[in-house]
C-alpha cells in the first residue's frame, strides 16, 4: 500500500503505527479504512490502550491481519472481513474474484477480470465435486496442470505462517490424495 493511504491510517488509528502494509494492496484501503474504524470503536469502548495491529496482507488470496495481543472479539471483527475482500480485486478496488496464475501452486489474489488478464491470472476453478462428476483417469482429468506433490505440501507448510493458511494447504492435500486414489481405482477398473 502506497506510503499516502499507510499515513492516513496511522494518522487516524494509532494501533497502525508499526503495521507493515507493504504486502496489501491499494484496492483493499477503503475495506481496511472501515475495519480499522470498527476496532476503533471497540477499543474505545473497552478502554484497550496495548492493541497493535502488526501486519496486513493476504493469505491464499484473502485478507489476513496479525495483531498483538490475541484478543478472540477482534479475530471476529477480522472474520467476516477477510470474507468479503475475496471479492474485492486487490489492486484497484473493483468487483473481484480468487485469481491464480496457471500451473503455478498457491498463487491466489483477488482480482478484477482486467488485472486478471494484466498479470497473466486467471479466476480460480475449484476442483469440480466428486460424486456428480463423469469419473476421468488421473491422466486426462489433470492433462494440463502442475500436480501438487507431497514435497511441494511439505515445503508450503513449512512456509505457513498462519493457521488458516495452514488449514488450506491441508484441505488442498487431502483433496489431491483424494483425486489421485479416485483416479488409480478407476485406472485399474479401466485396465482390467
Ligand atoms: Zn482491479
Amino acid at each position: 500500500m502506497n506510503q499516502t493511504l499507510r499515513d492516513r491510517l496511522v494518522r487516524d488509528y494509532p494501533f497502525m503505527s508499526s503495521a507493515d502494509l507493504s504486502e496489501c494492496g491499494e484496492g483493499w484501503f477503503q475495506m481496511l479504512n472501515e475495519l480499522c474504524e470498527t476496532i476503533q470503536a471497540y477499543l474505545v469502548g473497552r478502554n484497550i490502550k496495548d492493541f497493535q495491529i502488526t501486519q496486513v496482507d493476504q493469505t491464499l488470496g484473502t485478507l489476513n491481519v496479525d495483531f498483538v495481543p490475541r484478543n478472540r472479539k477482534i479475530s471476529k471483527i477480522i472474520e467476516p472481513v477477510s470474507k468479503r475482500s475475496a471479492s474485492i480485486c486487490e489492486t484497484c478496488g473493483a468487483e473481484g474474484s480468487l485469481s491464480t496464475r496457471v500451473n503455478e501452486f498457491l498463487s491466489m489474489r483477488v482480482l478484477c477480470p482486467m488485472h486478471r488478464s494484466l498479470y497473466g491470472y486467471e479466476e480460480h476453478k475449484e476442483v469440480p465435486p466428486r460424486r456428480e462428476a463423469k469419473p476421468q483417469g488421473f491422466v486426462s482429468l489433470y492433462a494440463n496442470a502442475h500436480i501438487p506433490t507431497e514435497e511441494d505440501f511439505r515445503r508450503a507448510l513449512e512456509e505457513a505462517h498462519d493457521p488458516r493458511e495452514v488449514d488450506a494447504i491441508l484441505e488442498e492435500a487431502s483433496r489431491v490424495a483424494e483425486a489421485r486414489s479416485r483416479a488409480r481405482v478407476e485406472n485399474h477398473r479401466q485396465n482390467n
